[in-house]
């Protein structure tokens, strides 16, 4: 966290982003547990996964591991198909979804390259024991407890880079707790920054950047 995080009167404009070191992610999955735990997202939605992937050619092989959050795209896809402007670059930079708004088209989980949202079809919640009971920091605003036949069932869910956590000046859930020490979430603008550093790093890469999306999550080789 920066100085500006901490000071909510800093005129010092945060850029926030999220840098995973690959060769640091033992591919335990605790980020993905703790985001849902943090979100409290049900069965068949993950905001974050673990993907692997087999590197090289046999007997030489190794498993390598890439944990896919949303990627807040500068330039997003997703915010750009979006028939009633449900999805769209919100403050912080982030990428957020206007439950209330969304129609349920699933336009923007055809658009996103990286796979990164998923729908919420109101199913299993039964297997979440008290999952009605719970609160939902959904974006940040407490929408109460979960019930059926309303938001955020039947609308599309994804990654805020735990944006109610944010406000708070606390980091993302997947950082605090990743076991391996991988992830670090920062403030970019702020050339001190251990993410400014990071970044700099000749082994910092984007996923697909070719496409022009322009995302803040900046992966280590
Ligand atoms: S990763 Fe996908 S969902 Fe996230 S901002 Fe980019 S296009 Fe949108
Ligand atoms: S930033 Fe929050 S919502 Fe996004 S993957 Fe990490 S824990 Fe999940």
């Amino acid at each position: 966290m920066t100085a500006a995080a901490r000071d909510p009167g800093s005129r010092h404009e945060p850029y926030w982003v999220m840098v995973i070191d690959l060769q640091k992610c033992i591919g335990c999955d605790t980020c993905t547990v703790s985001c849902k735990a943090e979100n409290r997202t049900p069965p068949g939605v993950s905001y974050n996964v673990v993907l692997e992937m087999e590197l090289g050619e046999y007997p030489n092989t190794r498993r390598a591991y890439v944990p896919r959050p949303c990627m807040q795209c500068d330039s997003p896809p997703c915010a750009g198909v979006c028939p009633v402007g449900a999805t769209y670059k919100g403050e912080s930079g982030i990428v957020v979804i206007d439950d209330d708004r969304c129609i349920g088209c699933r336009y923007c989980i055809a658009a996103c390259p990286y796979g990164a949202r998923s729908f919420d079809f109101g199913e299993n919640y039964d297997e979440m024991l008290g999952y009605t009971e719970v609160q939902a920091p959904e974006y940040g605003v407490d929408r109460g407890p979960r019930r059926r036949g309303e938001t955020p069932i039947g609308t599309v869910r994804k990654c805020t880079f735990c944006l109610h956590r944010i406000h708070r000046g606390e980091e993302p859930a997947c950082v605090e707790t990743c076991i391996g020490d991988a992830r670090y979430f920062g403030d970019l603008n702020d050339p001190n920054s251990v993410v400014a550093k990071l970044a700099a790093s000749p082994r910092a890469f984007r996923l697909k950047e070719e496409l022009g999306t322009q995302p803040r999550v900046i992966y280590l080789k």
